[in-house]
């Protein structure tokens, strides 16, 4: 009897579990996938790619969702002219959406420059709105010259983050929408006033195939931007600078051309020589500015700051080249008069010889932004900055960005970028943002934003 009870008992523990272990398996199937389901918030926000950098010390901030989004954005290779920006794009109106904005792409030019506009609608949109700008693109990166891969947006153990567009200015397009974040999370759904988020594709690269051709198309009127706010420079102390002008920029074309033959003659009439002569003339001009401003301490805005920054020609080294090219660029300081400026420059390509030409690309002239009592935006924002107890300046900001566009259809644009204690490292190799200094800026723009959209 007893081995055919064993058997029977084998049997219906068999039967047992060849029932219950697909049922268990489904259950834990069905427990799985509600797990990801409720969690399909922090599955979005999850950044596999941050986890490389998770140890004890980096824990807090590789955690943080807001610093998860921002490390996703900067991991676009983004540099003007050569990106497809739709993969950018698509992870920009997913933030719209989980934001509750709409969003709209123009194509000013044409489709590989698009800009992106997110829209918060205010409660009194006949009011003029305010406009958050930044740019997506970037500047290329000599990569050999990098700790770690410009686009991957890694993370030291002091919370470093590095990546190409880190402070200029990925950062400030992220802190936007996280300020945006905090305000409704404290309950403001709705601003005042209409605040419009806008992401450009070419600010690097002038501007001229975004802002510049958006500014005057009948969409951005319709937009009735009351106020700008746009890139600042970061600052190596906790005292901030807001930027309400900006120095003009020139790039400057020398082309000569000359006696061509063999290395060994002692020609006359090289283009290099006379290419020489105009370079020499340009780096007194350097060599003086650089003085007024070191020596004199003079405000940066108030020189002019000149740089050679290509230098074409040559053949081979036997060969006297029939052509030589250089290019400069130079920010001129505010108080230049520009006629004066370009007869003097005309007058080298005369004394250089024949054969020269010098060519001049001016930016747009703009007016100044007005910073006081008639500018109620001003005052919202200082009164922003004094609540927080910051330290804010008004000055030139040394270069050219897309706020020119702005002030020259005479809106107020402020340049101001929340960088505190940070090395400038704009265009630079190991481009670098701290993890703390951008969960700062978010606090400093959801407290501006809130002043300037609500009065
Ligand atoms: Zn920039």
């Amino acid at each position: 009897m007893e081995p055919k009870l064993n058997a029977q008992v084998h049997k219906r523990v068999r039967k047992f579990l060849l029932i219950s272990i697909p049922i268990i398996c489904v259950i834990i199937a069905l427990g799985v996938g509600v797990y990801f389901y409720t969690n399909n918030e922090s599955s979005h926000t999850e950044d596999p790619d941050a986890l490389n950098d998770l140890t004890p010390a980096t824990a807090k901030w590789v955690q943080n969702k807001e610093i998860q989004l921002f490390r996703r954005y900067l991991r676009f290779k983004t540099i003007s002219l050569e990106t497809d920006f739709e993969p950018c794009m698509d992870f920009l109106k997913k933030q719209a959406d989980s934001l509750g904005f709409e969003v709209t792409i123009y194509y000013p030019v044409n489709k590989q420059n698009p800009v992106l506009v997110m829209t918060w609608k205010g409660s009194d949109p006949d009011l003029p709105s305010i406009m958050l700008n930044s740019h997506m693109d970037v500047v290329p990166v000599a990569e050999e010259y990098w700790e770690h891969p410009p686009f991957a947006a890694k993370m030291d153990e002091y919370g470093n983050i590095y990546a190409r567009g880190s402070q200029d200015m990925k950062s400030v397009g992220m802190q936007y929408l996280a300020a945006a974040r905090a305000l409704q999370l404290k309950g403001i759904t709705q601003p005042k006033r209409t605040i419009h988020l806008t992401y450009m594709p070419d600010e690097e690269v002038g501007g001229y195939l975004g802002m510049g051709p958006f500014v005057a198309s009948d969409a951005f009127k319709k937009m009735n931007v009351g106020f700008t706010l746009d890139e600042g420079y970061p600052s190596t102390t906790d005292h901030l600078e807001v930027f309400n002008r900006e120095k003009p920029s020139c790039k400057i074309t020398v082309v000569a051309h000359g006696h061509s033959g063999h290395g060994s003659q002692l020609f006359d009439d090289t283009a290099a020589v006379k290419l020489n002569y105009v370079v020499n003339k340009f780096m007194e001009l350097r060599r003086n500015e650089t003085a007024k401003w070191k020596e004199e301490k003079y405000p940066y805005g108030n020189v002019t700051s000149i740089n050679l920054t290509i230098l074409n020609g040559g053949l081979k080294s036997n060969v006297v080249p029939p052509e030589m090219e250089a290019v400069f660029d130079v920010r001129l300081s505010i108080d230049t008069d520009w006629d004066e400026f370009e007869r003097m420059i005309k007058s080298w390509e005369k004394e250089a010889g024949k054969n020269v030409t010098i060519d001049i690309q001016k930016s747009p002239k703009t007016p100044d932004t007005v910073i006081d009592h008639s500018n109620g935006y001003w005052m919202q924002f200082k009164k922003a900055t004094d609540e927080l107890h910051l330290n804010v300046t008004p000055g030139v900001f040394a270069a050219s960005t897309d706020s020119k566009f702005i002030r020259k259809a005479h809106i107020p644009a402020l340049g101001f970028s929340p960088l505190l204690n940070t090395p400038p490292k704009l265009h630079e190799h190991n481009e670098y943002i701290n993890a703390e200094t951008y969960l700062k800026g978010i606090e400093i723009y959801s407290k501006i934003i809130e002043k300037v959209a609500n009065f």
